[in-house]
Formats: C-alpha cells, structure tokens, sequence
C-alpha cells in the first residue's frame, strides 16, 4: 500500500494531536516542556518519515497492535505521524503489485525499515513470493536509514525461535550484525506501537537514534525492571504474598511473586505504558508478569507459574528472601509499608534477564 492511500483518513485536529505530543515526551521521559518541541519537529519535517514494514516469521501481533493502537493513536493518529509506504500485512495491494510497491520503496532509500517477525535459516521454511525472508531483509536493511526490530519473534526469536527452533529461526540482529548494521530491538509479545514512536520521535527531535543498551533496546524504555516500578511492590517488601488466584489475598491486590510473577527479572515499561487504551497491565489486572517484553522470553521465564529463583532483599542481611521477608520485617511491616516501597531496592531488580528465568 502506498502512503497516499494509508494516510487518507488520517486527519488529526490540532488538540489531539497536541494531546499525542504530550503523551509522547511523557513516554520519552521527558518534560512536558518537550511537547511543543515535538509538535515543531514533526511539523517542520519536510515529508513524515518513510516507514517499510517487513512481516516475516511471526503471527502478525505487532502490525495487530499497531492498527488497533490508542493513545498516542488510533491507527489513523500514528498514520499522520508516520508514512507506511509498504506493510504486508494490511496494504490493499497484492501479488506483483505488492511486490512492486515494495521494491519501489526499497529503491528510494532513506526509510525506517521496521521488521517484524524473525527469519528462518533452513532453506524452504520462511519465503515470501518465492524468495528467502532472510534474503529480503539483507536486501532491504543497506538502504534504509534505519533499522528496528519490532516484537519478540525478530529481537530475540519469541515462540517460533523457542527451543527446539525447528526452522532454526534467526532474529534481525544475528542476520544484520554481522553486515554491520546495527538495529535497535524493540521486544515485546506484542511490542507496543508507543516505543516505536517514542523512537522515531527521537529520530526528529534529536536527528538520532535514542541510546541502546548492550541488547541494542532504547534505555528510555528497558532500563528497569517491571518490578521497581510495580504498584504491588510495597506488598512484596511487606512479605504479603498472593498464594492462590481467587482468593482474599489475591482480591486484596497482593505481590503475585509465589504465582510465578517474573517482574524481578523483566526490563520493561509495561506499568507506564499500560494496555487496552492505557487503562490496565497484566499486575494491575492480577495477572503475574511472565516476561513477555524480555530479550530471554519465553526460553528463559517458563514455567510461566513457577517461583523466580534467586531473588534476596539487600539491606536486611544475608539470609533475607522474598519467602521469610516477611517474618523478618514481623510487625514493622504494618508501619513499613510506604516507606520500604520508596526506599528498598529488591536485589532481584539488579539481576540481568540471562539469570533470571523460572524453575
Ligand atoms: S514480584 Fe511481581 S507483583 Fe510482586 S512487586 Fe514484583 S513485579 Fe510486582
Ligand atoms: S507479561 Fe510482563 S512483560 Fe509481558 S506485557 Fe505483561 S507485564 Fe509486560
């Protein structure tokens, strides 16, 4: 699909979109200052940002999200914002013609490549109009001014690339590395069309790439754990534990780390961004976290229900844990509450994703 025809319903008025401004510094961690500053990058780029959108190996959810996105969104919000000049997934072209505007806007150059899904490496288990998904991706990554890996399945492989990855599934990083392309990873099952954005306005803003950590994710997102910026946390310093769904505990908002909660492990922004129109995340609505926004998931956070291991409180000697912490803080924990929420870092929040993982 080219741009024009994407973008035709797309007409922000002018308090939404300030409104989109607004939500995106925030997300960006930054002032509210910044909105405005926003509202003049996008307005002063010359054309909005050339988006190809490879769908390869994966079902689809990230481009799912996307559309369906809200706040900054609708779709047609992100659509004014960005120029998806080619999607597989939700242009109305198909067969050569889709082949066509692909190659089309490969040959001019200069856009985002965003890929979603992961590429197989055994011949014949991932093609698309008769060529290699690994291929089309080399192909396309040298001329794109940027390259982001959108969703689980192309950052880190996701459920395709699980053990035992029977089409020995590679993500964008392992296939483009070694070109010397770096990309920037947006993990997620499926990944939120916020970061993205948050990326691309970046790009406006700044004329640059946010800054990576080592697993090449923006540290504007990834650089803490669910669990220090859960609103369950108190409970968990307090030593109240949820140890059964349905029950009084868990009714009363409880830590779900005894449900296998993976939030000490996990790097991500989930309680920020928030889902389903910004109202609610998996903790909130009394789910336990099960990493899914993890560079190492779903290999390393399976048994999905199963306790984290591993996970000590500093502060409080040696032998303190997430299981006795609360016999230890006995009737202080009353008191304590607030405070230790504000004031005590689980030493399980340090731990990178590779030792976290369940039993
Ligand atoms: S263990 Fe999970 S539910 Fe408990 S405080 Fe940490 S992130 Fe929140
Ligand atoms: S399972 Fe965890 S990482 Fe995945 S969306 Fe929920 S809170 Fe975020």
């Amino acid at each position: 699909m080219r741009s024009g025809s994407l973008s035709s319903f797309s007409q922000l008025d002018r308090r939404d979109f300030l409104k989109f401004c607004s939500a995106t510094a925030a997300l960006m961690g930054l002032s509210e200052l910044y909105a405005p500053k926003i509202a003049e990058a996008v307005t002063a780029a010359a054309k909005r940002p050339s988006v190809v959108w490879l769908t390869l190996s994966c079902d689809s959810g990230c481009t799912e999200m996307f559309i369906k996105a809200k706040n900054p969104g609708p779709a047609e919000l992100i659509l004014d914002v960005l120029s998806v000049d080619f999607n597989d997934t939700i242009m109305a072209a198909a067969g050569e013609q889709a082949e066509e505007n692909l190659k089309n806007a490969v040959d001019a150059g200069g856009f985002i490549l965003v890929i979603e899904g992961g590429m197989p490496s055994k011949p014949g288990y991932g093609t698309i109009a008769g060529r290699e998904m690994m291929d089309i991706a080399k192909w396309a990554a040298p001329k794109a001014a940027a390259v982001v890996a959108i969703g689980s399945c192309a950052t880190n492989g996701g459920i395709p690339g699980a053990k035992p990855n029977p089409s020995g599934l590679k993500s964008v990083s392992e296939v483009l590395g070694p070109m010397g392309i770096k990309n920037v990873n947006l993990p997620g099952c499926p990944a939120d069309p916020k970061l993205l954005i948050g990326v691309v306005m970046n790009y406006l803003l700044f004329k640059k790439l946010p800054e990576l950590d080592d697993h090449g994710r923006p540290k504007m997102f990834y650089s803490k754990t669910i669990h220090e910026q859960c609103e369950r946390r108190a409970y968990f310093e307090a030593g109240k534990f949820v140890e059964a769904f349905g029950t009084p505990e868990a009714e009363k908002g409880y830590c779900l780390f005894k449900m296998g909660c993976k939030g000490p492990a996990t790097y991500a922004p989930c309680p920020t961004i928030r889902y389903n129109d910004d109202v609610n995340w998996c903790i909130m609505a009394g789910a336990p976290c099960i990493g899914c926004l993890d560079m190492k998931w779903p290999d390393n956070f399976h048994p999905f229900y199963a306790k984290l291991k591993g996970i000590s409180v500093p502060g409080f000697g040696g032998d303190v844990t997430a299981d006795n912490i609360g016999k230890v803080l006995g009737v202080a924990t009353v008191a304590g509450i607030a405070v230790h929420a504000v004031g005590t870092a689980a030493k399980g929040s340090k731990k990178g994703p590779e030792k976290g993982g369940g039993e």
